[in-house]
Protein backbone atom coordinates (compact mmCIF):
# COMPACT_ATOMS: atom_id res chain seq x y z
CA UNK A 1 0.00 0.00 0.00
CA UNK A 2 1.13 3.68 -1.18
CA UNK A 3 1.57 6.21 1.78
CA UNK A 4 0.57 9.37 1.18
CA UNK A 5 2.20 12.35 2.00
CA UNK A 6 0.78 15.94 2.89
CA UNK A 7 3.47 18.87 2.80
CA UNK A 8 1.66 22.28 3.94
CA UNK A 9 4.70 25.01 3.00
CA UNK A 10 4.51 27.55 0.50
CA UNK A 11 8.24 28.05 -0.41
CA UNK A 12 8.97 26.29 -3.65
CA UNK A 13 11.72 24.88 -3.66
CA UNK A 14 11.23 23.70 0.06
CA UNK A 15 8.11 21.48 -1.37
CA UNK A 16 10.39 20.35 -4.40
CA UNK A 17 12.80 18.86 -2.63
CA UNK A 18 10.66 17.48 -0.10
CA UNK A 19 8.38 16.15 -3.39
CA UNK A 20 11.51 14.21 -4.98
CA UNK A 21 12.88 12.60 -1.83
CA UNK A 22 9.42 11.48 -0.35
CA UNK A 23 8.67 10.36 -3.82
CA UNK A 24 12.00 8.53 -4.00
CA UNK A 25 10.98 6.57 -1.20
CA UNK A 26 7.95 5.58 -2.48
CA UNK A 27 5.81 7.63 -1.27
CA UNK A 28 2.65 9.99 -2.31
CA UNK A 29 3.27 13.35 -2.51
CA UNK A 30 0.03 16.48 -1.91
CA UNK A 31 1.18 20.04 -1.19
CA UNK A 32 -0.77 22.99 -0.46
CA UNK A 33 0.93 26.51 -0.56
CA UNK A 34 -1.64 27.99 2.02
CA UNK A 35 -3.39 26.70 5.35
CA UNK A 36 -6.99 26.67 4.22
CA UNK A 37 -5.86 24.68 1.13
CA UNK A 38 -3.80 22.16 3.33
CA UNK A 39 -6.76 21.95 6.05
CA UNK A 40 -9.18 21.15 2.94
CA UNK A 41 -6.45 18.39 1.59
CA UNK A 42 -6.13 17.03 5.16
CA UNK A 43 -10.01 16.37 5.16
CA UNK A 44 -10.68 15.12 1.52
CA UNK A 45 -7.92 13.14 0.66
CA UNK A 46 -7.13 11.52 4.42
CA UNK A 47 -3.16 11.47 3.87
CA UNK A 48 -1.05 9.47 6.41
CA UNK A 49 1.45 12.16 7.49
CA UNK A 50 1.40 15.74 7.41
CA UNK A 51 4.83 17.70 7.06
CA UNK A 52 3.05 21.25 8.40
CA UNK A 53 5.31 24.68 7.92
CA UNK A 54 4.69 27.36 10.30
CA UNK A 55 5.06 30.37 8.34
CA UNK A 56 2.41 30.59 5.86
CA UNK A 57 0.92 33.13 4.03
CA UNK A 58 -2.54 32.95 5.29
CA UNK A 59 -2.86 30.99 8.82
CA UNK A 60 -0.28 30.04 10.93
CA UNK A 61 0.89 26.33 10.91
CA UNK A 62 -0.32 25.86 15.00
CA UNK A 63 -3.81 27.65 13.99
CA UNK A 64 -3.75 24.94 10.76
CA UNK A 65 -2.95 22.17 12.89
CA UNK A 66 -5.59 22.74 15.63
CA UNK A 67 -8.43 22.71 12.53
CA UNK A 68 -6.67 19.95 10.94
CA UNK A 69 -7.44 18.18 15.00
CA UNK A 70 -10.45 19.24 14.84
CA UNK A 71 -11.68 16.36 12.44
CA UNK A 72 -8.34 13.55 12.75
CA UNK A 73 -7.02 12.96 16.04
CA UNK A 74 -4.56 10.38 14.73
CA UNK A 75 -2.79 11.24 11.68
CA UNK A 76 0.93 12.05 12.62
CA UNK A 77 1.68 15.70 12.27
CA UNK A 78 5.26 17.03 11.99
CA UNK A 79 5.84 20.55 11.85
CA UNK A 80 9.10 22.58 10.20
CA UNK A 81 9.68 25.53 12.57
CA UNK A 82 12.32 28.13 12.02
CA UNK A 83 12.05 28.80 15.46
CA UNK A 84 14.01 26.64 17.89
CA UNK A 85 12.65 28.40 20.71
CA UNK A 86 11.48 25.87 23.61
CA UNK A 87 8.15 27.44 23.87
CA UNK A 88 7.78 27.42 20.15
CA UNK A 89 8.01 23.90 20.47
CA UNK A 90 5.66 24.08 23.02
CA UNK A 91 3.29 25.86 21.51
CA UNK A 92 3.37 23.18 18.83
CA UNK A 93 3.08 20.24 20.63
CA UNK A 94 -0.14 21.84 22.45
CA UNK A 95 -1.66 22.48 19.04
CA UNK A 96 -1.64 18.93 18.24
CA UNK A 97 1.77 18.30 16.62
CA UNK A 98 3.75 14.69 17.07
CA UNK A 99 6.56 16.23 16.30
CA UNK A 100 8.75 19.34 14.81
CA UNK A 101 12.36 20.07 13.15
CA UNK A 102 13.68 22.72 13.07
CA UNK A 103 14.51 25.16 10.01
CA UNK A 104 17.30 24.24 8.26
CA UNK A 105 16.60 20.89 8.54
CA UNK A 106 18.24 17.51 6.73
CA UNK A 107 15.90 15.83 4.47
CA UNK A 108 17.01 12.46 5.20
CA UNK A 109 16.99 12.70 9.01
CA UNK A 110 13.01 14.12 7.97
CA UNK A 111 12.14 10.95 5.96
CA UNK A 112 13.75 8.50 8.96
CA UNK A 113 11.20 10.23 11.27
CA UNK A 114 8.52 9.80 8.61
CA UNK A 115 10.28 5.85 8.05
CA UNK A 116 9.98 5.22 11.56
CA UNK A 117 6.39 6.04 12.36
CA UNK A 118 4.88 3.79 9.40
CA UNK A 119 7.53 1.13 10.98
CA UNK A 120 5.66 1.22 14.17
CA UNK A 121 2.55 1.59 12.66
CA UNK A 122 2.37 -1.65 10.90
CA UNK A 123 4.74 -3.42 13.57
CA UNK A 124 2.83 -6.88 14.32
CA UNK A 125 0.08 -6.45 16.51
CA UNK A 126 1.85 -7.75 19.93
CA UNK A 127 0.00 -5.55 22.16
CA UNK A 128 -4.20 -6.21 23.62
CA UNK A 129 -6.42 -4.50 21.81
CA UNK A 130 -7.18 -2.79 25.33
CA UNK A 131 -5.20 -1.48 28.23
CA UNK A 132 -6.20 -0.73 31.69
CA UNK A 133 -3.90 2.32 33.10
CA UNK A 134 -6.02 2.95 36.37
CA UNK A 135 -9.81 3.78 35.92
CA UNK A 136 -8.80 4.40 32.17
CA UNK A 137 -9.08 1.92 29.40
CA UNK A 138 -6.81 2.47 26.54
CA UNK A 139 -8.09 1.16 22.86
CA UNK A 140 -5.24 0.28 20.80
CA UNK A 141 -7.18 -0.12 17.49
CA UNK A 142 -9.48 2.98 17.64
CA UNK A 143 -6.74 5.29 19.71
CA UNK A 144 -9.14 6.23 22.39
CA UNK A 145 -9.10 6.57 25.84
CA UNK A 146 -11.66 6.03 28.33
CA UNK A 147 -11.90 7.24 31.82
CA UNK A 148 -15.30 7.90 34.08
CA UNK A 149 -18.08 7.56 30.81
CA UNK A 150 -16.02 10.03 28.73
CA UNK A 151 -13.71 8.61 25.53
CA UNK A 152 -11.28 10.44 24.16
CA UNK A 153 -9.05 10.56 20.93
CA UNK A 154 -5.43 10.11 21.38
CA UNK A 155 -2.87 11.12 18.84
CA UNK A 156 -0.38 8.57 17.24
CA UNK A 157 2.33 9.75 19.38
CA UNK A 158 0.09 9.60 22.89
CA UNK A 159 -0.51 5.99 21.65
CA UNK A 160 2.18 4.90 21.04
CA UNK A 161 3.79 6.72 24.24
CA UNK A 162 1.44 5.01 26.70
CA UNK A 163 1.88 1.50 24.77
CA UNK A 164 5.65 1.66 26.02
CA UNK A 165 4.92 2.40 29.25
CA UNK A 166 2.49 -0.34 30.09
CA UNK A 167 4.70 -2.47 28.22
CA UNK A 168 7.21 -2.04 30.64
CA UNK A 169 4.93 -1.09 33.83
CA UNK A 170 6.40 -1.09 36.85
CA UNK A 171 9.65 -0.09 35.39
CA UNK A 172 11.48 3.29 35.25
CA UNK A 173 11.51 4.18 31.27
CA UNK A 174 14.27 7.10 30.58
CA UNK A 175 13.40 10.08 28.71
CA UNK A 176 16.04 9.13 26.38
CA UNK A 177 14.86 5.19 25.23
CA UNK A 178 11.34 7.21 24.82
CA UNK A 179 12.80 9.72 22.14
CA UNK A 180 14.93 7.18 21.04
CA UNK A 181 11.96 4.19 20.27
CA UNK A 182 8.66 6.44 20.00
CA UNK A 183 10.30 9.39 17.99
CA UNK A 184 13.03 7.91 16.25
CA UNK A 185 15.79 10.71 18.08
CA UNK A 186 18.92 10.08 19.50
CA UNK A 187 19.37 13.69 20.41
CA UNK A 188 18.89 14.56 24.16
CA UNK A 189 17.79 18.36 24.21
CA UNK A 190 14.50 17.47 22.94
CA UNK A 191 13.36 15.85 26.24
CA UNK A 192 10.44 18.34 26.63
CA UNK A 193 8.64 16.50 24.13
CA UNK A 194 8.29 13.65 26.25
CA UNK A 195 7.56 15.90 29.09
CA UNK A 196 4.74 17.52 27.37
CA UNK A 197 3.31 14.28 26.01
CA UNK A 198 3.50 12.94 29.40
CA UNK A 199 1.61 16.22 30.40
CA UNK A 200 -1.07 15.62 28.02
CA UNK A 201 -1.57 12.00 28.49
CA UNK A 202 -1.76 12.77 32.92
CA UNK A 203 -4.91 15.23 31.71
CA UNK A 204 -6.53 12.17 30.13
CA UNK A 205 -5.99 9.50 32.70
CA UNK A 206 -5.46 10.76 36.05
CA UNK A 207 -7.93 11.81 38.50
CA UNK A 208 -5.51 15.07 39.53
CA UNK A 209 -3.42 15.28 37.26
CA UNK A 210 -1.06 17.55 39.65
CA UNK A 211 -0.62 14.32 41.88
CA UNK A 212 -0.51 11.41 39.27
CA UNK A 213 -1.11 8.13 40.89
CA UNK A 214 -0.19 6.02 37.54
CA UNK A 215 2.24 8.28 35.42
CA UNK A 216 4.95 8.87 37.77
CA UNK A 217 8.16 10.98 37.54
CA UNK A 218 11.38 9.18 38.00
CA UNK A 219 13.98 12.31 38.95
CA UNK A 220 16.48 12.98 36.73
CA UNK A 221 15.64 10.10 34.37
CA UNK A 222 12.24 9.48 32.88
CA UNK A 223 8.93 7.78 33.93
CA UNK A 224 7.13 4.66 35.23
CA UNK A 225 3.62 3.77 34.96
CA UNK A 226 1.94 1.75 37.73
CA UNK A 227 -1.09 -0.01 37.12
CA1 LIG B 1 6.78 28.83 4.91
Amino acid sequence: MKRTILIVEDEPHIVMGLRDALEFEGFGVLSASTGKEGVALARSSEPDAIILDLMLPDMNGYAVCEEIRRTSAIVPIIMLTARSQESDKIRGLDAGADDYVTKPFSVNELIARIRAIFRRATRAPAAPETMQIGEATLNVAAHTLTRAGVTEQLSFYEVELLKLLVERTGQAVSRDEILQRIWGLDASPTNRTVDNFIVKLRRKIEKSSDKPAHILTVYGFGYKLVP
